[in-house]
């Protein structure tokens, strides 16, 4: 079991807490700030434990000198100080004489954040590559560490697993959450136990598909993978998306799990992915010169009898283009039958997380995982570096 912040005397302690900050800008403003909320609770809870707090950090990519002006966390420091109802101490200089300085001056309570940490990526990309110099020198400004960033747990880099080699370190409330919920759908979930996987590739999912096939009871698979399975079986699937390399692997399964592995039976379909309003209903099979992009209405009914009759539910990826109203009805249909059912439901990160934050069903579910890769590296069974790092108790 990892330690916690709660294992931890914060009482006038530097404390270094590695936040996913990573949050969709848009000409300086913040447009989705869940991730923000999310790192609330163990900000907060340092600060009312009176520790020195600082924050840190990675906001986008950095290649060239280009990005450093579009991924300052400059936004970020002012909609925390809001959040909190704090001050956030920020400086854009992040030359070490500066950072040490601000460290230096802080008192109990008081939160800096500090300026992106890939923009050490410019440097022989120390942050991504977990310089052990930069792990080290991080490690230096504070006497604690503590993880809960959990988006980049997947991730070996110098700001979580360097700090961590360096400082007695343990995970905030927001990595204790993910990995309840995300445990409780892995390791001991509550029975039947049903996995919705959509999405568009195959080949990005198989380690999933194959972890999760011995795991659940049922696996409904919709979207854009599901045509490769429809097609491993002989049906016509027109112009659908169609994952070629990955049809032995499909079949290997529909094989071995005949039973688990519940296909979408009808199709909303259309010939033009630019002209969206010409789509068709379809049973079975596609027609010739069409691709589906979405399920129809007896897939939602069938996969509804599968979920009303379960514990759990797993759901990553979209049953369809929900990007186009037109082909968000499968995806909506499986949010209104989560949010009619007693399940317990988990929703990995990534696009199955914008779906039903877009469509609007977001209070309708346990649980949304913050993490796109992690938590699907996590549910693939992989040990996620960033804290593994992180001291036992
Ligand atoms: P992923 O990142 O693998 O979860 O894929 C998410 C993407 O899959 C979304 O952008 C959806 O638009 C896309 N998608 C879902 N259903 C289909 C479909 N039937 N055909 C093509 N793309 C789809």
């Amino acid at each position: 079991m990892k330690k916690s912040i709660r294992d931890f005397d914060l009482n006038n302690k530097k404390v270094i807490i590695r936040c996913d900050f990573n949050v969709p800008i848009k000409d300086g403003v913040i447009t989705d700030d869940t991730r923000l909320i999310a790192s609330l609770e163990t900000i907060q809870y340092a600060i009312s434990n009176k520790a020195k707090v600082i924050l840190l950090s990675h906001l986008g990519r950095i290649k060239n000198v280009v990005d450093l002006e579009k991924n300052s966390l400059e936004p970020v420091a002012s909609k925390l100080a809001k959040l909190l109802n704090h001050e956030v101490i920020f400086s854009r200089n992040n030359e070490e004489h500066v950072i040490d300085r601000l460290v230096n001056d802080l008192k109990q309570g008081d939160v800096l954040l500090l300026e992106n940490t890939r923009f050490q990526d410019l440097n022989n990309e120390s942050e991504s590559k977990n310089s052990e110099e930069l792990g080290k020198y991080w490690a230096s400004l504070g006497d604690i560490f503590i993880n809960d960033a959990f988006g980049t747990s997947h991730r070996k880099h110098a700001s979580n697993y360097g700090i961590a080699a360096n400082l007695p370190s343990g995970i905030g409330f927001l990595i204790e959450k993910e990995l309840k919920a995300l445990s409780s759908a892995i390791i001991e979930p509550k029975r039947p136990y049903t996995v919705i996987l959509g999405g568009a590739k195959v080949a990005d999912k198989i380690l999933v598909i194959k972890n999760l096939l011995e795991k659940a009871d049922y696996l409904l698979i919709g979207g854009g993978m599901s045509y490769t399975f429809l097609k491993a079986k002989g049906l016509n699937i027109g112009n659908s998306l169609l994952d070629e390399e990955n049809i032995p692997f499909a079949k290997e399964i529909l094989d071995k799990y005949p039973d688990k592995i519940i296909l979408p039976i009808d199709f909303k379909c259309c010939d033009d992915f630019d002209n969206p309003t010409n789509y068709i209903k379809c049973d079975n099979e596609i027609p010739n010169g069409y691709m589906s992009l979405d399920i129809g209405e007896k897939t939602l009914s069938l996969f509804k009898k599968y979920i009303d009759n379960s514990k759990t539910v797993f759901w990553n990826g979209p049953v369809g283009v929900f990007e186009k109203k037109e082909f968000q009805t499968g995806t909506i249909g499986i949010c209104e039958i989560l949010k009619n059912s007693s399940c317990i439901s988990i929703i990995g990160g990534g696009d199955s997380a914008s779906a039903i934050k877009k469509l609007g069903y977001e209070k309708d579910v346990t649980y949304i995982s913050t993490g796109g890769g992690a938590s699907l590296e996590f549910i693939e069974g992989k040990i996620l570096p960033g804290i593994d790092c992180i001291d036992n108790k």
